[in-house]
């Protein structure tokens, strides 16, 4: 991670391709466009790489889950089960839909945790959520049965694992449905985009048309079209889908070089004393964006963040317990419920009670966990430095 790091002539040829037509919008414009459908070309390559049967591209990741529920009926007075350790995007698409978001803990895969998904299912639970967070999978087998067991939908948050796969099919594409992100520093960018990616045509024409203020596109006249159902307007730009053309027909290449860097990382990083590494359900499926370690105790990660900092080392690397976006001990905003319009009532006292909520499981992994993002520019003599240098920092403190 991130494609911005391999942006090039292949992208400026696509978007140019664009510019020669000046047809910017997706849809219409048949005869002055020539021929160029940037959109529609990279679904069809979204479908053809990760062996999905459709493929939605919308305007970002948020747009995505939020078309993705909608989607799949989720709405209000139900419950979406979703893990601790996300992207704030996560919760704040299950609330825009006015559902419930409900969290609960994670294991050492870094994901949902399943005998905690089970503990939360009440009467109005609808869907889980897993979020691949950090290039790796959650326990997939395990959520799926429990979907199974209790009639649930799953829908993968997989805005973070672009690539990866689990016992062989494309994460994003095991659930009911699944969604990718393409903003900036993503695996592949579009600058901002998103996909909601399914195996299901009911699921995929809802969201076609959600995606497009309800417009049901069986016409060849935009004008005349029909709404059957109310949608938004979360279309991707034609310019936007231009980059992620480009983009995608390189992910077989950023996909190797994070393989190759995480591997020299590893061997240098299993050097310091105690460590370990997160659990990776299905370890040939690791798109290796992050690579995810723990050291023994809290007290050991803090002091051993502090030195990298201190050698001014730390750049690329995460210790989310502290991080302002992707745990739960940091959201105030979202344990206060603070926001701008009203919320509904079955939202606003369920937040509320996530403030006193015990994530100490969690919090007992956080606390000891850095996830080092994978660079696709460095040279092997990087890496290799990088990795000497965090390793004697930390071998240095604890
Ligand atoms: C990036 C991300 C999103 C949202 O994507 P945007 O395109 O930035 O809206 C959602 N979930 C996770 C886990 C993410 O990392």
């Amino acid at each position: 991670m991130p494609g911005f790091e391999f942006f090039g002539d292949e992208e400026r040829k696509e978007v140019n391709e664009v510019l020669e037509t000046g047809i910017l919008m997706r849809y219409g414009f048949d005869a002055a466009r020539k021929g160029r459908w940037k959109a529609k070309e990279l679904e069809q390559e979204i479908n053809k790489t990760f062996g999905s049967k459709y493929a939605q591209l919308v305007s970002s990741g948020t747009a995505a889950l939020t078309t993705a529920l909608s989607a799949l009926g989720v709405g209000y007075g139900d419950e979406v089960i979703m893990p601790a350790f996300t992207f704030v995007a996560s919760f704040e698409a299950v609330l825009s839909v006015g559902a419930v978001p409900v969290l609960v803990d994670i294991d050492r895969t870094l994901t949902l945790n399943p005998s905690a998904v089970k503990a939360a299912i009440t009467p109005k639970t609808k869907c889980i959520m897993p979020v691949h967070m950090c290039g790796s999978m959650a326990d997939l087998d395990a959520l799926k049965a429990i979907c199974a067991e209790h009639k649930l939908l799953l829908l993968e948050d997989a805005c973070q694992s672009i690539g990866g796969t689990y016992k062989g099919q494309a994460l994003g594409t095991i659930g009911d449905a699944g969604t990718f992100s393409f903003d900036f520093v993503k695996t592949i960018t579009c600058a901002e985009g998103g996909v909601v990616m399914t195996n299901s045509e009911d699921i995929y024409i809802k969201c076609d048309g959600f995606t497009d203020h309800g417009h049901d596109h069986l016409g060849v006249d935009r004008g005349a079209d029909l709404h059957p159902f109310l949608g938004y307007n979360f279309r991707i730009s034609e310019l936007h889908a231009a980059v992620g053309l480009a983009q995608i027909k390189k992910l077989d290449n950023f996909l190797a070089i994070q393989k190759k860097n995480y591997g020299i990382l590893k061997d240098i990083l299993s050097t310091i004393p105690g460590i370990s590494f997160r659990e990776v359900p299905d370890p040939t499926g690791d798109s290796c964006s992050f690579i995810s370690w723990f050291l023994p105790t809290e007290a050991q990660t803090k002091v051993a963040v502090a030195e990298l900092k201190t050698q001014g080392i730390l750049a690329g690397n995460f210790y989310w317990f502290d991080n302002n976006w992707h745990y739960i001990r940091k959201w105030n905003h979202l344990k206060q419920a603070t926001a701008l319009n009203r919320l509904n009532d079955a939202q606003t006292a369920s937040l509320l009670k996530l403030d006193t909520q015990d994530f100490s499981a969690s919090d007992a992994i956080m606390n000891c966990c850095i996830s080092t993002a994978i660079s696709l520019s460095w040279t092997e003599e990087q890496v290799k430095d990088k990795g000497e240098k965090m390793a004697a920092a930390i071998k240095s403190v604890i």
